[in-house]
């Protein structure tokens, strides 16, 4: 089978002939219809760690049941399945607790282990989710995305009327946009640097929306939200967007760190004077999967910008160079 390869010794990913993946006795094969590229994806193409195993990546993927080991007895053939990312080992303290995604011996399909941008991909059982009947392939991949943002605004107690802060309008934020005003009923700011991001976050419901190359978003956001957001959602990487979110945010307000910042160097202080909370948020497990694929079915998220840029699989470089000159919102590859 034709399967997209990351070897990290080197830049880029190609396209390889591959064996059609094995399936254990708890596992499901399946045919893959639609993968989307993630943020992820992207930087996983430039990577280089040399040492580091090869995978098949992709793991916003959609797809038929063509077979399943003899332990399986949930699903039939041509099902048609999502999948989600995280394997836990399911005996580690946090699995017990169903804390999958903070798994000691986390593997993730389509990035510790062969994932979906192929034309087959086999994962446990336990990761696959039926998609609803009137959701497209195209939608499900989205789940994942949408997942990630049910988790991070589950962190925090969001009310009616709450003032909402998402720094950052990419596919997360974006989707964080969209529940927040249309499932939980919040106001709601967002902040990023491009117009078009920005004009889609209005198009989605954002009360505010505010250029931070042209503003300066602390004095935005603490004029429009009489003091201080209720809570802030950090969803850019970039290190200034992580302190404005620690002055943006209200007395004894939250705020929740959606991506990953490693090293960074920022003034604490209103964090203690301010009485802030401050929560991390990585990934989702299987209640937050199903949720999305609730919200998807239930049309309470648009999802038609999401998902008009399809390529064909064997067109996964010009895919890739779509998604990272940013042109659309997102990119689907079609095996
Ligand atoms: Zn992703
Ligand atoms: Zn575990």
């Amino acid at each position: 089978m034709l399967a997209v390869v990351k070897d990290f010794s080197r830049k880029g990913v190609s396209l390889q002939e591959v064996p059609r993946p094995e399936f254990s006795p708890y596992e499901v094969l399946i045919r893959v219809k639609a993968v989307g590229i993630c943020g992820s994806d992207g930087r996983m193409f430039n990577e280089v760690t040399p040492g580091r195993k090869k995978i098949i990546i992709g793991h916003e993927l959609s797809g038929e049941v063509v077979d399943f080991g003899e332990k399986v007895h949930s699903l039939r053939k041509g099902d048609r399945a999502a999948t989600s990312i995280c394997i836990g080992c399911a005996i580690c303290r946090y699995c017990r607790k169903g804390y999958f995604n903070l798994c000691d011996k986390l593997e993730e399909v389509g990035v510790t282990i062969d994932g979906g941008m192929a034309e087959y991909v086999s994962v446990p059982a336990r990761n696959v989710h039926r998609i609803p009947e009137h959701v497209s392939f195209e939608e499900a991949t989205l789940a994942d995305p949408l997942a990630c943002s049910i988790r991070g605004l589950e962190m925090v107690s969001i009310q009616k009327d709450s003032w909402v802060c998402v720094l950052g309008p990419g596919t997360i934020g974006l989707l964080a946009v969209q529940i927040a005003k249309r499932v939980l009923r919040a106001r709601v700011v967002v902040t990023g640097t491009r117009e078009d991001r920005l004009s889609l976050a209005q198009q989605f419901g954002a009360d505010h929306v505010v250029n931070v190359n042209q503003d300066d978003p602390v004095k935005f956001i603490l004029d429009k939200t009489d003091g201080g957001a209720d809570f802030v959602f950090e969803a850019t990487g970039s290190e200034k967007a992580l302190e404005d979110a620690f002055f943006s945010t209200k007395r004894n307000g939250s705020i929740v760190a959606m991506t990953v910042h490693k090293q960074v160097q920022i003034n604490m202080e209103p964090v203690i004077r301010n009485e802030l909370k401050v929560f991390g948020s990585i990934c989702y497990n299987y209640k937050e999967f199903d949720q999305a694929l609730d919200l998807i079915a239930k049309k309470k998220v648009d999802l038609a910008l999401f998902t008009q840029h399809t390529f064909p699989l064997q067109q996964y470089e010009k895919a890739f160079a779509f998604v990272m000159s940013r042109q659309g919102v997102k990119a689907i590859l079609k095996p």
